[in-house]
This record gives structure tokens, sequence and C-alpha cells, in this order.
């Protein structure tokens, strides 16, 4: 009897095999004339996850690994090379582009690490976090959208009598506090957030953290956080994935990763965040650079770094496995080497 069968939580947000390519080659004339090569870049490789609602999935990596095309790529900003992505059920780049396409905009929103660069300077706060709301049809009158601007303002710890100043007169902290708030306007379920504290000092991040924290629970939101620190990305992630060179290569529930991290990348990561407790053991720091993303190493991505590749790391590119605790891209872990 099907009936019987309880329906399986279906996850908000599933991205299956993303994949975006983006053509730096120069310029045509420059091709034939000086004999140049076409250049692809794969910022992203065939990256899969699934957030659960009310969820956050962090995804971690140096610069170049591919996260903000990652994140540009779930809010249509980018449409994908190869694969697919879906919120709720609908195809978000197919949906983007029909008459849905607003009503799917309205739901996704995001974050950006810069609050400087992303507010209008010559714009009243009113202005800036009410423009989605006026640009939307999402209000009735000035008087409504007054009301609105001003909850949304309370609802990120700021004032209504913030409203009639301008970027310039808050801190950076209470910019970005500012640009939550804006996102928040169109009462979005899932917000995609590139390094939205990554500008600020350490004890405003923090702050900026709990705030998330809380409008998550206040709203059921859901998150995708990209963040280049995995020790911001522990206080808030449910889920964190690991991304090098365009392909995520460790992903696991918080706990697991930062108990049992098993990709040779994520234990180095780990390895170099200063410890809470210095137990006198000094912290790490991650060896080795992040190689050309145009030209990377063949077989196993970090071979050049690992301590644990073999012949066959240089050879063959491992495909992520699933494992009861998680999934991971790496031979030795699949072979039990480590
Ligand atoms: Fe290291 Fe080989 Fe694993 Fe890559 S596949 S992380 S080189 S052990």
């Amino acid at each position: 009897d099907m009936s019987a069968i309880a329906p399986q939580p279906r996850p908000l947000v599933l991205a299956k095999d993303l994949a975006k390519t983006f053509d730096v080659s120069p310029p045509w004339l420059n091709r034939v004339l000086e004999g140049k090569q076409r250049l692809l870049l794969h910022a992203v490789d065939g990256v899969s996850f699934e957030i659960e609602r009310g969820q956050t999935l962090a995804l971690v990596g140096e610069s170049g690994c591919g996260k903000s095309t990652v994140a540009r790529l779930l809010v249509g900003l980018y449409a994908p090379t190869r694969g697919g992505l879906s919120f709720d059920g609908q195809d978000v780049h197919a949906t983007l582009n029909t008459p849905q396409g607003q009503a799917l905009r309205r739901r996704i929103q995001m974050i950006f690490q810069d609050p400087y660069a992303s507010l209008n300077p010559r714009w009243t706060v009113e202005d800036i976090v009410g423009e989605p709301l006026r640009e939307q049809g999402l209000t009735a009158n000035p008087a409504d959208l007054h009301a609105r601007v001003a909850d949304l303002l309370q609802s990120v710890g700021l004032s209504a009598m913030d409203m009639a100043k301008y970027p310039h007169q808050f801190s950076g902290g209470q910019r970005q506090r500012i640009s939550i708030a804006r996102a928040l306007g169109t009462e979005p379920e899932f917000l995609v957030c590139d390094e939205p504290t990554s500008a600020l000092d350490v004890s405003v991040q923090a702050q900026v953290l709990n705030i998330m924290k809380d409008l998550q629970r206040a709203r059921g939101l859901t998150y995708l956080f990209i963040s280049h620190n995995l020790a911001v990305v522990r206080h808030v992630s449910d889920q964190v994935g690991v991304m090098y060179l365009g392909r995520l290569v460790e992903l696991a529930d918080k706990q697991t990763l930062f108990a049992t991290p098993r990709h040779p990348y994520t234990r180095m990561l780990i390895d170099a965040i200063p410890k809470m407790r210095d137990t006198g053991r000094a912290r790490t720091p991650v060896s080795g650079e992040v190689p050309n993303p145009l030209s990377p190493p063949g077989g196993c991505a970090f071979h050049p770094r690992c301590p644990h590749a073999n012949a066959r790391c240089t050879s063959e590119r491992p495909t992520i496995q699933f494992f009861s605790t998680g999934r991971v891209a790496c031979h030795a872990v699949q072979e039990g080497r480590i």
C-alpha cells in the first residue's frame, strides 16, 4: 500500500553535477596572429549537494576554488554550463526566464561580502531597504513602505530612526545589517551569503553571525554560506562542503567534519585554525599554494600539496565516494590508506 509510505522530506535546494566554464581566451585576432590557444576556466566542475529547509550548508575553500561561482549560479547570476539546480522542486534557471521567474527571485536572495560596495551611498537607508519592496510591488503606499522598512531594520537590531541616514553614517557591521534587512524584504526562504562577514573585524563578525542565526530560527531560513574561513563556518553551519579547484572534495555534517576530517585538504585547513585553548602546540599553517586554475594538475588536483599522494593520485582523478558519515573524493581514503 503506497499511501502508507510517509513522503520523504525533499531538500529545498538541490544541486546536481553543477558546472560552470568560462571562456577566458585571448581575442580571436591574437589567437590567429600570435598562435595563442583557446583558454577555458573550469570554475565549477561537477558539484552536487542538497540543503534541507531551515539548514545551513557552508562551502569553504581558498580563493579560486569556485565557491563564489556556485553562489552566483544559485541566484541565477550565471547559467550553468552543465548540470542543474532545483529549488523547491523547480528548475531554477528554466523558471527564471518564465513569468514565474519573479516569484522565484523573491524566494532566493543574496548577501554580498562588501557592504560598502553594495549599498548606494547617495540613497537613504529607507530607499535602500525599501527598493526591493517597491520594485516587486510589495507595498500598498508610502506609509506601508515606511512601516515595513522600520520592521526590517528592527529585525536586524537597528532602529527605525536609522531610516533617514546614509550608508557612510554607519559602521561596517551596521552596513552589513542594512544589506541583510534589504535582502529580507521580499521574505525570501533561501539566502545565499557570499563571505558576508569577512570584511569585518572579528568581534563584529560574531555579532553579524549571531543575528543571521537568530533570523534563521525566527524565519525558518535556509542558508548557503560561502567562506574561506573554517573557523567562521563552524559557528553557523549544519553541513560543510570543502572545495578545491572547482570540485567538492569532502562534504559532511559539521560535527563529523571537524571531529574526523577525512580528506587531506580538509585536514590541512582544520590544522591551520588557531586553537581556542592553546595547548602549546603550534598550529600548522596551510602549506603550498593553489595551482593556477587555468592549468590544474592532472589526476587529483590536490596531489602537489598532498602528503599522501602516490602514483595513482597523479594520473587518476578521484570521484566522490559516499560513506556513512559523508562523502569524500580521495584515493587514499577509498583505499583505506588514511
Ligand atoms: Fe592526496 Fe591522492 Fe587523496 Fe588527492 S587522491 S587528496 S593526492 S591521497
